[in-house]
């Protein structure tokens, strides 16, 4: 038996893989893992078909020098080989920020090290992004304005201990699946514990909830704010925490008083009864969490809606004590290790300041370079307009497929189609990105590589290797210290060993709020998963963060900010009357080029489809099953409608998943979704897009 980490959602589960004599995979719970405690999914359950089944597996390097041509293979020199000579080239006559990397959520943290610390000190740009741009960086700036630092504070142990959770704008049920099997144990051993949802759809986690506040999309500040007006004004607040440990209180008492509660409710377009209900159940219970996703941090106005969340927990001084605490759940498997490198384009190593000089100062000494550049890089749909506009002319795409992931897919394709050089490094040949590749470089995949990961409760584990890359394939880690290698860096990249990197990322923790001097490869493969910080060897992890309320801002106060509830989506018109969210189904994951393979996972929901309010339908001569169009200001998709009254009227859903290669009608959902995004964040409003939807 073989310990390992499932590598799709963030909640991290631990897994026990065995082979048999044939070679033959079986995969199950591992009951030892502190987070999942031998429990997984129906994704989980059945991760070790996507290794065994190597049907689309890319297996050579392929390589073309014309478009009109196709890709021929050749060696993994001769690739490796003409990516640095391209590199170069281009970075000779057009400076280190016409070139970029835009890496994913599931790379390792050995691998994400490896890409920052050759973009950021050797490349000289900061052209690094990844797609965890689309899925949690505004709770990364939520978490920096309200406690100073990108730090979770709580730990899934906290569910069993609270009386009151708040999920919004997610739906565990389906996307963090054993999280939420926590929930409903809470609810079955503690009938009192108080489960509110806000969500425009009454997904499974809304069937379960003793309140659903189902608001109308963008309005989330709005009802935080009356949350808290009430909480104020019942006297349900920790004034002495207040006075002790935040700054701001004032100027925030001030904001939520300029709408009265009823005011509030019109807005958010729900019951005055239910909104008085959300203050009571969070007033008066002795351990109140929040919990949430996407349908926060995919908006607009994503960070002002997770700072407003998260100052609930701090006017009631729910935080640093069991049971209660912000937890933003992350939706990919390694979204937070990937921050801990730095690896994005406005973060520096080890959660440093990218702004501050004596920060990068302090990494370009320890990488033995002059300097790492000032400008912040080009995050995700910034990168893909640069290509488009010629100001980027070469990108290197590691383990996502934007044409079917990012928003506004037009621009995406049009981005790919005019950049000089595209490199695609994955593991599958059904990402619909690799048609636009000029070198495609075949990866290995989970269980064919070590490394660590990072959960959403600051649970790092170790990834043991159970089976060999098909083929020419090679570890992610391997391909980038070889490239850098070939570029002329083999200095500061003469690595056989990915614990060579994780000790690098490790030395560079030391002294930090995330300092895990205590961890090695060795402990982790030997002692198991454990949670940052742990800076000793002697350390244990750590269950919880501000258990003094000290925070990691400068006077070590938290900052109850107060923000807008405006929302700055792109209006609904009588032309495009409703508004399109996006998101997951229970049994794919992001664009299925995993979870697409699976027989049995395709059983679950087959086929895209268009949620829609059976009176939205009738206004429209639509009936259940019909054949649709979504048009937006930007495309068009075409599905079946499923009318449901689980969906607030005005709203449509699409799931996310499907691109060309798994459906051939072609259901992109980012064909009309909105390239607006928060202005501090950088994350884009995939969750609110103005459609208009007509019978076919
Ligand atoms: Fe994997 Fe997430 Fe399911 Fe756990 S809940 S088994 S991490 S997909």
């Amino acid at each position: 038996m073989v310990k390992s980490t499932c590598s799709y959602c963030g909640v991290g589960c631990g897994v026990l893989v065995d082979k048999d004599r044939n070679g033959q995979l079986t995969l199950q719970g591992d009951p030892d893992h502190p987070g999942s405690k031998g429990l997984l999914c129906s994704k989980g359950m059945n991760l070790h078909y996507t290794v065994m089944d190597q049907s689309d597996r890319l297996l050579y390097p392929q390589m073309r020098y014309n478009r009109s041509m196709p890709l021929e293979r050749v060696s993994w020199d001769d690739a490796l080989d003409r990516a640095a000579a391209v590199f170069t080239s281009i970075i000779a006559k057009y400076g280190p920020d016409s070139v970029g990397f835009y890496a994913s959520g599931q790379c390792l943290t050995e691998e994400y090290y490896l890409i920052n610390k050759l973009t950021k000190g050797f490349l000289g740009t900061n052209n690094l992004d990844t797609n965890s741009r689309l899925c949690m960086s505004s709770a990364v700036v939520g978490y920096k304005q309200t406690l100073g630092e990108d730090s979770v504070p709580c730990s899934y142990e906290d569910i069993d201990l609270a009386d009151t959770l708040l999920v919004a704008g997610a739906n565990p049920a389906w996307c963090h699946p054993i999280i939420f099997r926590r929930v409903e144990a809470r609810k079955a051993a503690f009938p009192d514990f108080k489960l509110i949802v806000v969500d425009p759809r009454r997904t499974q986690t809304a069937v379960m909830a003793d309140l659903h506040l189902q608001i109308k999309p963008g309005t989330d500040v709005t009802l935080y704010h009356a949350i808290a007006r009430g909480l104020i004004d019942r006297g349900l607040i920790d004034q002495a925490f207040i006075d002790n440990h935040t700054d701001g209180f004032d100027a925030f008492n001030e904001k939520v008083h300029e709408r009265s509660l009823k005011e509030a409710a019109s807005i958010c377009g729900i019951p005055l009864e239910d909104l008085k209900w959300a203050i009571e159940y969070i007033g008066r219970s002795k351990g109140f969490m929040s919990m949430w996703t996407m349908g926060l941090n995919q908006s607009v106005i994503g960070v002002n809606k997770n700072v407003s969340l998260i100052n609930l927990s701090l006017i009631t001084g729910q935080i640093g004590k069991p049971g209660t605490g912000p937890l933003s759940l992350t939706g990919q498997p390694n979204a937070m290790g990937g921050r801990e490198t730095g690896g994005m384009a406005n973060l520096l190593s080890a959660h440093r300041d990218l702004a501050n000089p004596a920060h990068r100062q302090e990494i370009a000494t320890f990488w033995g370079v002059d300097s790492v550049p000032d400008k912040p890089g080009l995050t995700a749909t910034d990168m893909f307009a640069a290509l488009r506009d010629g100001r980027m002319k070469a990108i290197w795409i590691v383990c996502t497929n934007p044409m079917v992931s990012l928003p506004d897919s037009r621009i995406v394709e049009e981005a790919l189609q005019n950049a000089r050089f595209v490199v695609v490094q994955d593991i599958s040949n059904r990402s619909d990105t690799v048609a636009y590749a000029d070198l495609v470089l075949p990866a290995a995949g989970w269980g064919e590589k070590i490394g660590t990961m990072t959960n959403s409760e600051r649970r790092v584990s170790y990834l043991n290797k159970f089976a060999e890359p098909p083929g020419e394939a090679k570890p992610d880690a391997e391909i980038i210290w070889t490239f850098a290698q070939k570029m002329g860096f083999g200095d500061a990249f003469a690595y056989t060993h990915p614990a060579q990197v994780y000790d690098e990322h490790v030395r560079l923790t030391k002294g930090t709020n995330i300092d895990i001097t205590g961890l090695s490869h060795e402990r982790l493969r030997t002692g198991g998963t454990i949670q940052w910080p742990v800076p000793t060897a002697e350390s244990t992890g750590t269950k919880r963060l501000f258990t003094d309320h000290q925070f990691y801002t400068p006077n070590r106060r938290a900052q109850i900010k107060t923000v807008s509830d405006a929302n700055h989506s792109e209006p609904t018109t009588p032309d495009f009357p409703l508004i399109l969210t996006t998101g997951r189904i229970r049994d794919q994951w992001h664009t299925m080029t995993k979870t697409g393979k699976v027989a049995k996972l395709n059983t679950h929901i087959p086929k895209p489809f268009l949620d829609i309010h059976p009176k939205d339908a009738s206004e429209r001569g639509i009936e259940d099953g019909d054949p649709v169009v979504i048009k937006g200001h930007r495309g068009e998709v075409r599905v079946n409608a499923k009318l449901t009254k689980d969906i607030r009227r005005g709203v449509v859903f699409l799931p996310m998943h499907w691109g060309k290669l798994f459906n051939k009608d072609f259901a992109r959902a980012n064909n009309v979704t909105s390239s607006l995004y928060d202005p501090i964040s950088k994350e884009p409003d995939l969750k609110f897009s103005a459609v208009q939807v007509a019978r076919v």
